[in-house]
């Protein structure tokens, strides 16, 4: 018999929700993190009385009402609705693409018009069947909004020509015909009251949790301690890398405080244009309505993950998705191991997606 039924390496949401359930079930579990705060990528910082999202901002969005009773089981979550603006060269535009964008961009003031307008483009294009990320973007929206709102915040963020890109990741965006300034289509959205890291402390509590320890520094150690592992970092590094290394995209956060009390006046505006080198600013106050006297604000800006650097999104092209094949077959076959979350899964979950994935993954288990 070893000391705990399930050793979970990452204390992200995968790590935590696993835990949580399968405590509640009478298992035993140690959660282990490299870094040194339970949370992983929805970990907060305090500062000046604000809420740092320091991995990026998170909004937590969902159409499942399970999920979102599930979450606010943990924590209530607060009334706040993501509406980004796009500054492309100085000017402002709303997202996602709607009836304020066409108007701001074309001075349409109804449907019709603005249907009309994007159809005009698409027709001259004659794209088919989209085949990427770019064509997709085109034969939704059209050349004007393709130029200057998508083209140039993509190929930052991805580092790489649109063209070579997944059509997938661009359907994430809504495209609407009424003055509706909401990123998601979602019924449920908001902010935890307090910060993510409540969420992650109901998920945890009374759990064994270690911080500050990297499960391949001392594994077969780790390994003798449970009966099981819950691996939810890097798919390729588990394996150590032998059937090559799958690119991910980090990102390099750049805050800053200021002895104002409001900066941009929201919390997220994403910069479209390729010559700015980062993505979009964010002010972490407007997540929560703050009102402190100063405000702390954030760059993000993109680049290749590289060994030693955070890994952020997967790459989910094709050579990738192909390499990725062949680590979840091995993965397959590996007893004793459960591989889950977006870094195991090499998957592009939001976090909603990564609660859903936990939970089936623990019914599962208990319905064997
Ligand atoms: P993670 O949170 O990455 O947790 C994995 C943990 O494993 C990490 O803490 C890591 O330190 C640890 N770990 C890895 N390797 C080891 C090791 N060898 N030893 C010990 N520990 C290890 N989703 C939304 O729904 N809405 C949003 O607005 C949103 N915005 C996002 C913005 C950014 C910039 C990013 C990157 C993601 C965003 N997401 C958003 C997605 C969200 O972050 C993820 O869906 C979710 O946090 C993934 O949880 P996870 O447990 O799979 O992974
Ligand atoms: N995107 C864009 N312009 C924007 C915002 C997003 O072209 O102003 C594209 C870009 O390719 C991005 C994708 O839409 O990767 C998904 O955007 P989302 O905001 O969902 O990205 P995330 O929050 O996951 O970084």
């Amino acid at each position: 018999m070893k000391k705990h039924d399930y050793l979970i390496v990452g204390a992200g949401l995968f790590g935590a929700v696993f835990a949580h359930e399968m405590t509640k079930k009478g298992k035993k579990c140690l959660v282990i993190d490299k870094r040194n705060h339970l949370g992983g990528n929805v970990y907060c910082e305090e500062k000046e009385g604000i809420n740092v999202h320091k991995y990026g901002a998170h909004i937590f969005h969902t159409n499942d009402k399970k999920i979102w009773d599930y979450v606010n089981s943990f924590v209530e979550f607060n009334r706040y609705t993501n509406s980004p603006l796009a500054n492309y060269k100085g000017t402002l535009y709303n997202l996602p693409f709607n009836m304020n964008t066409f108007y701001q961009l074309w001075g349409v003031k109804t449907p019709e018009e603005a249907k009309a307008k994007i159809k005009e483009q698409v027709d001259v294009l004659n794209i088919k069947k989209p085949k990427n990320l770019e064509e997709q973007a085109l034969s939704l929206v059209g050349t004007d909004i393709y130029e200057k709102l998508i083209k140039g915040y993509t190929e930052k963020q991805w580092g790489r020509k649109a063209t070579e890109l997944p059509a997938f990741i661009i359907k994430r965006l809504p495209v609407r015909f009424t003055f509706d300034n909401n990123y998601f289509n979602d019924t449920y959205q908001g902010i935890p009251v307090g910060g993510y890291n409540k969420l992650i402390e109901g998920l945890l509590k009374g759990i064994e949790t270690k911080t500050n320890i990297d499960y391949f520094q001392e594994k077969e150690n780790l390994d003798s301690l449970a009966e099981t592992v819950v691996f939810t970092g890097k798919i390729d590094e588990y394996f150590n890398y032998q059937f090559g290394k799958l690119a991910y995209r980090s990102l390099q956060f750049e805050h800053e405080t200021l002895e104002i009390d409001n900066y941009q006046g929201n919390a997220v505006v994403n910069y479209t244009e390729a010559n700015i080198p980062y993505t979009r600013m964010i002010e972490h106050k407007h997540f929560e309505f703050g009102k402190q006297a100063k405000t702390i604000i954030t760059k993000e800006y993109p680049k290749e993950w590289k060994q030693g650097d955070e890994p952020y999104y997967p790459v989910n092209d094709d050579k990738n998705s192909t390499l990725y094949q062949q680590y979840k077959k091995l993965a397959a076959e590996t007893p004793n191991v459960i591989f889950g979350g977006r870094l195991a899964e090499y998957k592009y979950y939001d976090m909603h997606q990564v609660i859903g994935s936990a939970l089936n993954r623990v019914k599962k288990i208990n319905d064997e």
